[in-house]
């Protein structure tokens, strides 16, 4: 096994300087290489390539993870590369086995990420040869550990109570901190929500351990047992892979559409654990007093099939509305931006895509005069097909994009817009209008 080189790569070297191994080398190309025979898969390379251009073999694919029928085999087999570096754990570490992942719920509805973080989690529980859990917390809840399982879930942790029929960081981490305490996991996922997020703070400061938020890529490190978990940093400079090598549980949240949903198995079993709840509602420091729902633009960019995205590119606003939201309504998608575009006052930052944007996992997505900075990838690589109008041959986008045209795309968009409605009748999600100053697109 070695480490691959994508299509992403653009020469800069950073990785030569850092591999320990004098592994990779520039091409005549001028793009990096790997020499097989010396590269051991440390990893260093994959952290410090700015434009994340190199995979390990073993990284997880999230893409063709199917939810396996049966039960993982009993872990401890003597033998297991995991059971000896488990061993070397010290002390208490060792104790903690399992994968878990927080399942989001509202009114008993379950937040699509929680089943995306179950196919994530269901393929670092194979590799470490554990069970793989769900943990539901919530009121009237019983009956959705039914869909726990046909994600993926072996066992699912259930604690139904008037008391969390809300969200309150006070109670879900009282009660997510007992079950972590009694039941000891090794590793916890959460969804990078609202919710998820706070949850995720307050849990990890409780039992003080270490947390790595909206992480991008989730593997293990067989030899240590260890989460090895990816996000980018310095501004999305580098892509960080942290660990946490002292303290347990290893603790990470994820984005929605990060992850790729595992398909169902309909009838898949598992194991239902139901747990009281110990807590007072007059003990609480906060109520609930009632939910005002939001009436606002219902937009979702995230599970939208088709977006059109501008950039600075596209030079003003008048020319974004014409081309993206044209564009959009004549193939039944929905408009979003690059952060420039955003700051133009294009759109509002609710449509902004990318690292302090949304991330989004269309069929298609066009990026119309968007350079292809990291910050903007990071939150497209989720993407099926990504088709680019660049005017700048060199433009980074055209290292990621699945179909490039080089041009203006002021130009070439609108002439493309009524064959393409054509071609299109009947697909897509037509629910995009002109946009009011660029900021509404239903
Ligand atoms: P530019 O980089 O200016 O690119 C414009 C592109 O349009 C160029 O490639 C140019 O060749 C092309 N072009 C020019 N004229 C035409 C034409 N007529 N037709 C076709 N193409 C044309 N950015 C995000 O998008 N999302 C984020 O979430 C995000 N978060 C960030 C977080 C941090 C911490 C930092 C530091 C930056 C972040 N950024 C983010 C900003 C990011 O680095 C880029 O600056 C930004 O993505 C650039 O937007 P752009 O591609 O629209 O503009």
């Amino acid at each position: 096994m070695a480490v691959k080189v994508t299509p992403a790569c653009m020469g800069c070297q950073a990785c030569i300087t850092a591999c320990p191994h004098e592994a990779l080398f520039i091409n005549e190309d001028g793009l990096c290489q790997v020499i097989e025979d010396k590269c051991i898969e440390c990893s260093e390379c994959v952290g410090v390539c700015p434009v994340t251009a190199l995979e390990l073999a073993k990284q997880l694919d999230t893409t063709e993870y199917v939810a396996s029928q049966k039960l993982p085999e009993k872990q401890e087999s003597e033998t297991t590369p995991t059971t000896e570096a488990a061993a070397q754990l010290s002390g208490d570490l060792g104790k903690y086995k399992g994968v878990w992942v927080f399942i989001e719920q509202r009114e008993g509805e379950i937040a699509p990420v929680s089943l995306e973080l179950l196919g994530a989690g269901r393929q670092l529980a194979d590799k470490l040869g554990v069970e793989l859990a769900g943990v539901i917390l919530g009121y009237q809840i019983c009956g959705s550990e039914t869909k726990l399982y046909e994600y993926g879930a072996d066992k699912v942790y259930l604690v139904d109570d008037p008391i969390l029929r809300y969200y309150r960081a006070e109670t879900y981490m009282q009660v997510f901190v007992k079950l972590v305490q009694q039941y000891l996991p090794e590793i916890i996922l959460m969804g990078a929500t609202t919710t998820g997020r706070d949850l995720a703070g307050a849990v990890a400061t409780e039992l003080e351990t270490g947390l790595t938020a909206d992480c991008t890529v989730l593997d293990i490190d067989l030899q240590q047992r260890l989460l090895l978990a990816t996000r980018p940093a310095f501004g999305g400079n580098i892509m960080a892979t942290i660990i946490s090598k002292n303290h347990r549980p290893q603790m990470s949240t994820v984005r929605p559409k990060v992850m790729k949903m595992a398909k169902p198995v309909p009838g898949r079993q598992g194991i239902l654990i139901k747990s009281e709840v110990d807590l007072n509602e007059a003990d609480m420091l906060t109520q609930v007093l009632r939910i005002v729902q939001d009436q606002g633009d219902k937009i979702n960019l995230q599970d939208a099939e088709i977006i059109v995205a501008g950039g600075r590119g596209l030079g003003d606003k008048e020319n974004f509305q014409k081309t993206c939201y044209g564009l959009a309504e004549a193939i039944g998608g929905k408009v979003g931006g690059s952060r420039a575009a955003v700051e133009a006052g294009w759109l509002d930052h609710k449509y902004q895509i990318g690292q302090t944007g949304i991330t989004v996992a269309p069929k298609i997505y066009f990026a119309l005069g968007i350079s292809g900075a990291i910050q903007h990838l990071v939150g497209i690589r989720g993407s099926d097909v990504i088709i680019a109008v660049n005017s700048d041959p060199e433009a980074l986008i055209f290292k990621e994009c699945t179909y490039g045209i080089v041009g203006d795309a002021t130009k070439i968009v609108p002439s493309l817009i009524e064959p393409l409605r054509e071609l299109f009748k009947g697909k897509g999600s037509r629910d995009t209008a002109k946009g009011e100053g660029g900021t509404r697109c239903a």
